[in-house]
């Protein structure tokens, strides 16, 4: 293993922070993954997958059973980790700006469509290098403004060129869940059996470029600019990726995190990256579902919150999600689920103010427009 510290750059005087990325196996040969815990920096049932995940991916290392590079960040957002306010972490938005760790990635396909789109030809495998090379140089060139932009630019140099690219975050209160990119959903839906997911939410082009977007949107995005200038060049879905949702912020345990950990272990063996016989596919706890059809169940008005329905359950529509208590007009109102599908997530705020997001019920029909991802 190799033990790479990258500095942030534009920090605050006097102040020094850095992101720590361990590697595994040969490096630039072989396919290459990259997996990324706790973005969101609240978020630590991934950070303790990693902890497993790097005895696992270390020992296979000593055995000499890595084909390909896996690269793993367990702690990605050093930023976010440090922030407290009266008490509590501060880990999904950038104090300083406001803004959500996970979002304003950049459009590599934007980035690289011009220089790249006549050096393209007909042969997928050498377009792939050609791209990846595009990428890597453009990330390079990249000056970022400050030390939110310097973490994203790190992030992003470590992940631009895999072929696999696993975000870990979780969820308030909720059942394991994906979200991934519909072109990528072939390659992972042997991880989400791995996983055992309770949901599975796909979408395209979700809004306000993620992490995982970034990567898997790279290559179909490309592939639509290419094929609006007329240009039929061969083009692989090259890069899968996903946001992988490790259940509630407060469900850190070994247990779970050692079987997340030999899940995404046996998905890299299945993928070929690290030899040894993959673990056999477990039957699939859900369908995969569109992420436009998932309710984001609402607060109508202010009060106590109090659950009906437990995360993880099936709800009909016009199931009770919960009740909302107003103590001093003495009065409770059902909030009721509005689509078929399981109850994959909730908060943990038991007191909600009107228009707040209290629950995620994922149905299968599209209704929602615009940008898919809450703040
Ligand atoms: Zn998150």
């Amino acid at each position: 293993m190799r033990r790479i510290d990258h500095p942030l750059e534009h920090q605050s005087l006097g102040r020094q922070t850095q992101v720590t990325s361990l590697h595994f196996g040969p490096s630039g040969q072989g396919p290459k993954a990259y997996v990324q815990a706790s973005l969101h920096a609240e978020e630590l049932p991934g950070m303790l997958a990693a902890f497993h995940l790097r005895a696992l991916l270390a020992a296979a290392e000593e055995q000499g059973r890595l084909r390909g590079e896996v690269v793993l960040v367990p702690v990605a957002n050093p930023i976010g980790l440090a922030q407290r306010l009266d008490h509590k972490s501060m880990g999904r938005f950038e104090l300083g700006s406001s803004e959500n760790f996970n979002r304003h990635y950049p459009d590599l396909a934007a980035a690289i469509h011009a220089g790249i789109k006549d050096q393209l030809g007909n042969d997928t495998t050498r377009n792939t290098a050609l791209v990846r090379t595009a990428v890597r140089a453009w990330v390079d060139q990249w000056q970022p403004s400050n030390a939110l932009q310097s973490l994203r630019k790190i992030l992003v140099a470590l992940a631009c060129d895999a072929d696999l690219v696993l975000d870990l975050h979780c969820d308030c209160e909720a059942v394991l869940h994906l979200y991934t990119e519909t072109p990528c959903w072939p390659r992972l839906e042997p991880l989400s059996r791995l996983l055992g997911a309770r949901a599975v939410l796909l979408a395209q082009d979700a809004g306000g470029v993620s992490f995982d977007e970034c990567f898997s949107g790279l290559w179909w995005k490309l592939a639509a600019r290419l094929k609006q200038d007329g240009l039929d060049h061969p083009l692989a879905q090259a890069c899968a990726s996903a946001t992988v949702e490790l259940r509630s912020e407060a469900e850190v345990s070994h247990d779970l995190a050692a079987a997340d950990a030999a899940a995404i272990f046996g998905f890299l063996q299945r993928e070929g990256i690290i030899d040894g016989p993959a673990p056999a596919l477990p039957a699939a706890l859900c369908a995969a579902t569109p992420l436009s059809g998932s309710q984001t169940v609402k607060a109508p008005v202010a009060g106590l919150l109090v659950f009906a329905a437990q995360t993880g359950d099936l709800l009909r529509t016009g199931d009770t999600v919960a009740e909302i208590i107003d103590p001093i007009a003495n009065t409770t109102m059902s909030v009721l689920a509005e689509v078929d599908g399981v109850m994959y997530a909730r908060t943990d705020d038991r007191y909600v103010l009107p228009d707040d997001d209290i629950a995620n019920i994922a149905g299968s029909v599209p209704f929602r427009t615009g940008s898919l991802l809450g703040a």
